[in-house]
């Protein structure tokens, strides 16, 4: 069943004081370009560093009588469930597969959560997890087909409206589709009339590509900039596809050095430190590929980024991605 606005006011209830009320600032030099208030939702200062907390709070509050929780995911929303169930008390098994970098392994550990290496790829991982639900009991928390990851997600937009009842346009970073699904069909509830627009890169647009065919369809996933919008969204999606499909306005998809500039813009001119994935809506302003129409806000979506690759963008230095290499360019020149 797909959720609905009932059900993003009872997650904002589930994640009240845990993963609420982050700050919508304005953007001054975003504003100044477009000509009208642009804002930032400010998700990157969740304590896990994004706002994926809110889905796994949700989801894991909604898991009665099982033993604990599991989930394949190494990035964020691997965070969020660990946390989540910390802060319930209950188990959580994160599988991933030996490929993973050992910060990972370590910030997920830190988290509270158990850690399950195995074999060689995600496959693997997601092999282990499925046998984790079926030996021992546990709920597999999926990252965005969820009716209770997606209502959590929506509590962003209630946010957002409740701040700014004004807002004529939201721009949100697309993956999987679990966040634009909940902020879309939130937002949508409460003021029709609003656009929502979702954003992704050009390499590996999985819900882009789903959307023109019709139904889920794979695409290769590349490396990129924004590293939290990769894979794909599932042959047997549920629900975040047909909610994207039915409730978006549109999709934009950005270049990798489209995403490269305004990360170096978010950085130098709103001195915030985000992942590739969170200025996808500002690189669409910035490129003239959104045209605005009145006050607009998006959603800088988590902070939890490579570090070396971060100095390197915003140094203006030469950027490699697999087979692909973005030159430098340094801010300003
Ligand atoms: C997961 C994630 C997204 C995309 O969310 P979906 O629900 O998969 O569309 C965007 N930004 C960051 C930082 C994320 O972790």
């Amino acid at each position: 069943m797909q959720p609905v606005l009932a059900d993003v006011y009872a997650a904002a209830h589930v994640i009240r004081g845990l993963a609420d009320g982050t700050p919508l600032v304005p953007s001054p030099f975003m504003s100044a370009l477009a000509g009208m208030d642009f804002l930032l939702k400010l998700e990157n200062m969740q304590p896990i560093g994004a706002f994926k907390l809110r889905g796994a709070l949700n989801a894991v509050a909604g898991v009665k009588g099982a033993t604990g929780v599991t989930c394949c995911s190494t990035g964020n929303h691997g965070r969020g469930v660990a946390y989540a169930a910390r802060a319930r008390g209950m188990r959580a098994v994160i599988c991933m597969s030996e490929l993973v970098p050992q910060a990972k392994v370590d910030g997920i550990r830190a988290l509270g959560a158990e850690v399950r290496i195995v074999g060689q790829s995600q496959d693997h991982a997601q092999a282990e997890a499925e046998r984790l639900v079926c030996d021992e009991g546990l709920t597999e928390i999926s990252p965005f087909d969820d009716p209770l990851v997606i209502a959590g997600q929506g509590t962003i937009g209630l946010e957002m409206l409740a701040a700014r009842p004004d807002l004529d346009t939201l721009l949100v970073p697309l993956s999987g589709g679990g966040l634009a699904a909940g902020v879309a069909m939130a937002a949508k509830a409460i003021k029709p009339g609003i656009r929502v627009i979702g954003i992704t890169m050009d390499r590996g647009a999985a819900m882009h590509e789903s959307i023109r065919a019709g139904k889920p369809v794979e695409v290769e996933e590349r490396p990129s900039l924004a590293d939290s919008l990769g894979g794909g969204i599932g042959m047997q999606n549920r629900l975040s596809f047909p909610m994207c499909r039915d409730l978006l306005d549109d999709i934009l998809l950005v270049s990798e050095e489209e995403i490269y500039h305004a990360m170096q813009v978010l950085y130098y001119e709103d001195r915030i430190v985000a992942e590739g994935a969170c200025v996808v809506g500002l690189a669409a302003v910035l490129t003239g590929k959104v045209r605005l129409s009145g006050p607009t806000a998006t959603i800088v979506t988590g902070r939890n980024l490579d570090m070396d690759m971060f100095t390197r963008v915003i140094t203006g230095q030469d950027v490699r991605l697999g087979d692909k290499v973005i030159a430098g360019v340094k801010y300003g020149a």
